[in-house]
């Protein structure tokens, strides 16, 4: 009878838990918001990110550590903002936040440690741009939603600033991957600082039109389609060889110490121009944020 009760309860959870997962699919913005199933996602969601947790030290070591663009298709290019020769970095058009903004971070699971490396290496971009993070844990009210491991997602990655907005409403907009109890201060604060760029509108450095990387293309695409990566041929010409093209970014000048850039292994390069792991903001990158989003 008991064994009964609790497969009952299961198939009904694992059935809240599958229609939420199909809405998260949807890129249409929800307004009715199901705290109940919010709840219990949130706290599977936990639990499964806090069971890994216990056993991916190991594996982790050799986890690809960089993250997926989450660009939507249906982007519209804003070009009413002028282009200015002496910026750095990539910003994409009709990202921005308003100026001065205080955005709201909500965490959908997670550790209190995790959540405070979070919100305290967020803070670094307020440092330089006219802009805000506080927590909050009112879900409704947020603008940036952060998961680790959402659904067993190992990649990290962030939908592009107002994009989380427009697109993604009530639905996470930010994951990581790869941490864990083990994961080192400087891997914790490159990986934060870069997701967070993304949540301000930055997109990847290495795909500045300006960018100077002579990729070796066959050896790119046998690497990244090659485990433990297994990219699809279209998710490394968006992720690694397409550059962006000028109208639909604010860009100038190329910072292979942008944050926002890959490491770039020389042995994927036809000249051998190698980029290490970028671990901090680059004082590139403090300028163009700075000038984005004036004080
Ligand atoms: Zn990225």
């Amino acid at each position: 009878m008991m064994y009964k009760r609790c497969l009952i309860i299961l198939t009904l959870a694992t059935m809240m838990f599958s229609c939420k997962k199909d809405q998260m699919q949807s890129d249409i913005p929800t307004t009715s918001d199901t705290s109940a199933v919010d709840a219990l996602e949130s706290e599977m969601a936990a639990t499964r990110s806090d069971e890994e947790n216990e056993t991916d030290f190991e594996s982790d070591a050799r986890t690809p550590r960089v993250c997926v663009d989450r660009l939507t298709d249906s982007d519209p290019i804003i070009l009413d903002e002028r282009d200015d020769v002496n910026e750095r970095a990539v910003l994409r058009k009709g990202t921005k936040w308003a100026n001065g903004k205080t955005l709201k971070v909500f965490f959908m699971n997670g550790s209190s440690y995790l959540r405070n490396k979070v919100i305290t290496y967020a803070r670094r971009w307020a440092n330089h741009a006219n802009l805000h993070f506080v927590v909050t844990n009112n879900k409704a009210e947020s603008d940036i939603r952060v998961g680790f491991k959402i659904n067993r997602d190992r990649g990290s990655w962030s939908y592009l600033g107002k994009d989380a907005d427009r697109y993604r409403k009530g639905k996470q907009t930010m994951n990581f991957g790869w941490f864990n109890r083990k994961t080192e201060e400087s891997e914790l604060r490159r990986t934060i600082i870069h997701e967070f760029g993304h949540a301000i509108g930055l997109a990847h450095e290495h795909l500045s039109p300006v960018s100077t990387i002579n990729w070796d293309k066959p050896k790119v695409y046998d690497y990244y389609m090659g485990p433990p990566n297994n990219w699809t041929r279209k998710q490394v010409d968006d992720n690694v060889l397409n550059r962006y093209k000028p109208r639909d970014v604010r860009n100038t000048k190329y910072d292979p110490l942008s944050i926002m850039h890959y490491p770039v292994d020389p042995a994927l390069t036809t000249d051998g121009q190698a980029v290490g792991e970028n671990t901090t903001l680059s004082d590139k990158d403090k300028n163009f944020i700075k000038r984005i989003y004036p004080n």
